[in-house]
């Protein structure tokens, strides 16, 4: 299948320390891809080179066809960007913060009211189109920052941990709609979290990356039997040694785990 995306030997530097250092990886159109990975692994810093927010120290980077290095303008028409924290402007509306970015991004005037209504329906936040997003919960603010993200039908979604902090039902919520984004219009996803299981259940392919470098790659399933895992939080641990999540685990915890990798 056609690659939507490629990336070869990208590393980024910060002074001598390489946070990302020479990765490698390609995605098709319309796979949902995870990169996984522990706090300071390099996720970030990957997709704000991808998404032209950061520059590169070297590698390529090509998606939808266009070069990184051959002007990204080409490139930022082609994604929609969900991160971790909202960047949404708290003292306008829901309807006004869509109005804004849709400017920003030069959707066209005529179809633009119809455009908001459909994606706000489509987060089920229409009701509430005139409200400030201040009064908003935290799950609102993500959908809203998801419809936002689709003003410009872009066809490459970018999501950075959408999901840190909410409560499961939210979670699932927004996974939801980005499968549903997926399947009907062909969207490739490439997102990162820390919860695992959202990464088993919702990625046709996975990367982990740590220290930098990708350790690992494939499906859920590769991996799973490649670690003899139930799971692939347990698949994660066996190959990074490391939970994911640290803060929430107690050290006991951590212990026990440890130990159920390392008899595998
Ligand atoms: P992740 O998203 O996987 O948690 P990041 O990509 O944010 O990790 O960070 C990778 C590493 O690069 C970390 O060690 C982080 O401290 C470092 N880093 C990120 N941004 C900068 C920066 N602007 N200057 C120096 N170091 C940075
Ligand atoms: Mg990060």
């Amino acid at each position: 299948m056609e690659n939507i995306v490629s990336v070869n030997n990208l590393v980024k530097k910060f002074g001598d320390f390489r946070a990302v250092d020479d990765i490698s990886f390609a995605i098709p159109k319309g796979e949902i891809f995870a990169f996984l990975g522990p706090n300071g692994a390099g996720k970030s810093t990957t997709i704000k080179m991808m998404t032209t927010l950061l520059e590169k120290t070297s590698g390529e980077i090509k998606i939808a066809g266009y070069d990184i290095d051959k002007g990204k303008d080409n490139i930022r028409k082609c994604l929609g960007i969900v991160f971790q924290d909202p960047s949404l402007d708290d003292e306008l509306t829901a309807y006004e913060n869509m109005e804004i970015h849709a400017r920003l991004y030069g959707v066209d005037r005529k179809t633009l009211k119809e455009k908001i209504k459909g994606l706000l329906e489509f987060v089920e936040l229409w009701d509430r189109q005139d409200k400030f997003v201040k009064t908003f919960s935290g799950g609102m603010k993500r959908r809203l920052e998801i419809a936002r993200g689709f003003l410009h039908a872009p066809q490459v979604l970018f999501l950075d941990e959408p999901t840190q902090g909410l409560d499961p039902q939210t979670r699932n919520h927004i996974w939801s709609y980005v499968l549903k984004l997926n399947q009907e219009q062909g969207l490739t996803v490439f997102f990162t979290t820390h919860y695992i299981e959202e990464a088993e259940k919702i990625a046709g392919r996975v990367a982990i990356i740590d220290h930098g470098k990708i350790i690992a790659s494939g499906t859920p399933i590769e991996l799973m039997a490649q670690t003899k895992s139930a799971n692939l939080e347990e698949a994660f641990l066996a190959l990074t040694g490391n939970v994911i999540r640290d803060e929430e685990v107690s050290a006991e915890e951590n212990m026990r785990r440890f130990a159920n990798a390392r008899r595998k």
